[in-house]
């Protein structure tokens, strides 16, 4: 590319205005970077998903992945079908988790266009086109170059940037970008969803550096998260539902939020707080995302660290199940004791923990126990609102089951932490930006840094460009 010679730009290209579609675009000296490559899960905003970007792929230099979630990372096939043939900048765990997510998607798509291709059916007929074939995913997975935290990556002379550990999931980075001349230097730091600090499994995010610029997510920019003991919770749920006879089933996300529910049941069951009953991990995506910790077991906790150097996965226990292949999903429910199901998709929307809702959500024994954030519109919120029945494969279901929720899993920092974060810039940034949260949740956090940073914030809107 020609060389820019004006200011440096940076562009909200998604997660302005709305929480999901993280992508950003950095053009500064003759470098045009992508920061992060999401997919817009809004379902007012899925349309952006196929829609080109502000800039040709093949006008993008090179793309930086904060993490693996498909929100920041799910885009990135498509953009290599549509042209972009330059790196793709991620941590090695990131590059092992999304290999694992993009081929999902892909599945997921291929088998929406063949049964939109049946006769028949009325829902999914109306399914989008694919949005990209296995094909596109193992060309994008050809680029991916990889950096390790806290090494400086130089993408051109005077142009890099270097990853931290952010706590958020396996291998999720902040990233901080410099370039210019030694007097004109300009740091830009991006947030990428922070995780939160003194919880298990991960390291808590570093402290940010000195820096001129940074984009700050804002989840929970208007909340705190609540500080209950989830083992707690976890024990008596699961205890009380085996003395009635029934069955737990949990709706998961197979990145993180599977393996916290295994590791927190694994330390139960060695505990003897909870009876001992068969456990079922049936998700395919869990159980291979699960495989990946032990190769990096460098970037978890000590505790977790050791065990997987002994051997001893701390997400194994001899009560659980790993199912693989459909009929052995099946046969959980012909398990005629107490047991524990861990399913995805976490919202309920889609995969096998709809079969396991459909044979216990009519079951006043059982429980369904939901550890994640249930998005308007799903059946997973349905459910949780209270809904007095739910349609699954055609037939009424009467929830008869009882619900419970526990609060305290979240892998974003809350208000207070991202405040507690950004306050440890060591110097007064110029500027901030507030992005990756609802309007509320961003203006709430902006108002917060001002106070606390005594600098400026803003809350760009999607597609805006501001000058560095
Ligand atoms: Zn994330
Ligand atoms: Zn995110």
């Amino acid at each position: 590319m020609s060389p820019t010679r004006g200011p440096a730009t940076l562009q909200f290209l998604g997660a302005a205005g709305s929480v999901t579609g993280s992508r950003y675009l950095l053009s500064a000296g003759d470098q045009c970077v992508l920061v992060d490559c999401g997919l817009f899960q809004e379902p007012e905003l899925e349309a952006h998903n196929t829609e080109p970007l502000s800039v040709a792929p093949d006008q993008i230099d090179a793309v930086v992945l904060t993490h693996a979630h498909i929100d920041h990372s799910g885009y990135l096939p498509r953009l290599v079908r549509d042209g972009f043939r330059g790196p793709v900048w991620c941590t090695p765990a990131t590059r092992a988790l999304v290999e694992i997510m993009w081929r999902d998607i892909a599945q997921i798509a291929a088998a929406d266009a063949s049964l939109r291709g049946q006769r028949g059916h009325t829902r999914r007929v109306e399914a989008k086109p694919p949005i990209y074939t296995m094909g596109d995913v193992e060309r994008a997975l050809l680029l991916i170059k990889t950096a390790e935290y806290g090494s400086t990556t130089r993408l051109t002379r005077g142009f890099n940037f270097t990853f931290r550990d952010a706590g958020h999931i396996l291998g999720a980075a902040t990233v901080t970008f410099e370039w210019g001349a030694p007097r004109e230097h300009i740091r830009l730091l991006f947030s990428g969803d922070l995780g939160r600090p003194h919880r298990p499994i991960l390291h808590d995010p570093a402290p940010p550096p000195v820096v001129e610029y940074a984009v700050v997510e804002s989840t929970y920019g208007n909340r705190t998260h609540p500080t209950g003991d989830i083992e707690g919770q976890l024990a008596s749920i699961i205890t009380e539902t085996v003395e009635r006879g029934g069955n737990v089933v949990i709706p998961s996300f197979a990145v993180q939020r599977a393996q916290e529910i295994l590791y927190h049941l694994r330390r139960l069951s060695d505990a003897g707080r909870i009876p001992s009953i068969p456990v079922f991990l049936d998700s395919p995506m869990a159980a291979a995302v699960t495989a990946v910790f032990p190769r990096f077991a460098a970037l978890l906790d000590r505790e977790l660290a050791e065990a997987f150097a002994r051997g001893d996965s701390p997400f194994d226990f001899p009560a659980l199940t790993i199912t693989q292949a459909p009929e052995e999903s099946r046969q959980i429910n012909d398990v005629r004791r107490p047991h524990i199901v861990i399913a995805g998709s976490g919202m309920c929307d889609g995969g096998r923990v709809q079969h396991h809702l459909l044979h216990n959500a009519g079951r006043p024994t059982s429980t369904v126990l939901f550890t994640g954030f249930q998005a308007p519109g799903t059946l997973g919120r349905r459910i949780v609102e209270g809904a007095p029945e739910i349609e699954l494969f055609g037939e009424t279901v009467h929830v008869r089951a009882r619900i419970e929720q526990i609060k305290e899993f979240s892998a974003h920092a809350g208000s207070d932490e991202i405040v507690d974060w950004v306050r440890s810039i060591p110097n007064r940034p110029r500027r901030l930006f507030v992005t990756h949260g609802t309007p509320e949740a961003a203006e709430t956090l902006r108002g917060r840094l001002v106070a606390a940073m005594e600098c400026d914030a803003y809350t760009p809107v999607f597609g805006e460009t501001v000058e560095l």
